[in-house]
């Protein structure tokens, strides 16, 4: 019998989680999808959502969709890392308790969430690695936001203020990946997820817009 196999085995060691946040349009569902089909390695969380399924989103795959009374009660009962009104309108959250899970149990884990639910996991776990993804220049994002065409005029232009605004707290992550295009942007983002196994010292100041 070798040393080492005489030895108690040893539990995983805690993973570090990654937040991956962005402005609107820049294609972190793209992103979160595209890892979803071809990375099994990563466990993405699946969110909390009060909105409704659009034509193919799956209860459980894509979002758990609930009611306000079944987040509400989820709220109270602190079920949620973190929680965020999203574009005026749902509420999307973090179930806490399968990220934890997803951590003891040393998988690569991801969140991929809006801007102010990604300072809000920087005060609970300020250990985890946050991502910003960015698009490849200005025009690029107006174009992804208007190319879209569902929104009216005026919802066009809070979007772009909103997105002027969501650009400026790219200083406040600790990597950025530019999202040219998506399997480039997620074999980076995977490595960077691989890489580091102590956050530097770089942070979410909570000061930002
Ligand atoms: P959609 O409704 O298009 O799927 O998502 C709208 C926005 O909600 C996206 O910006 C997405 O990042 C964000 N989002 C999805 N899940 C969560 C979550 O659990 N928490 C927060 N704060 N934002 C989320």
């Amino acid at each position: 019998m070798s040393l080492s196999s005489a030895e108690p085995a040893q539990p995983a060691p805690r993973s570090r989680l990654t937040v991956l946040a962005g402005p609107t349009a820049v294609g972190k569902g793209t992103v979160s999808a595209y890892i979803r089909d071809t990375r099994p390695e990563v466990w993405i969380s699946v969110s909390v959502t009060t909105r409704p399924p659009r034509p193919g989103e799956e209860h459980g795959v894509h979002y758990r969709f609930v009611d306000d009374d079944r987040f509400d009660e989820m709220i109270a009962g602190d079920e949620l890392l973190e929680w965020a009104v999203v574009h005026g309108s749902a509420r999307y959250g973090t179930p806490r308790g399968p990220v934890e899970q997803a951590l003891r149990a040393g998988r690569r884990a991801l969140l991929e969430i809006d801007l102010q639910g990604a300072r809000q996991v920087k005060e609970s776990m300020p250990e985890a690695l946050f991502v910003f993804l960015a698009p490849p220049s200005w025009e690029e994002l107006v174009r992804r936001l208007v190319g879209r065409g569902t929104e009216s005029a005026v919802e066009r232009a809070r979007r772009l203020e909103t997105a002027v605004v969501e650009m400026a707290a790219e200083r406040e992550f600790d990597a950025t990946v530019v999202n040219t295009e998506v399997h480039a942007a997620v074999t980076e983002l995977v490595a960077l997820m691989s890489s580091v196994p102590h956050r530097h010292d770089r942070g979410i100041s909570g000061s930002g817009p």
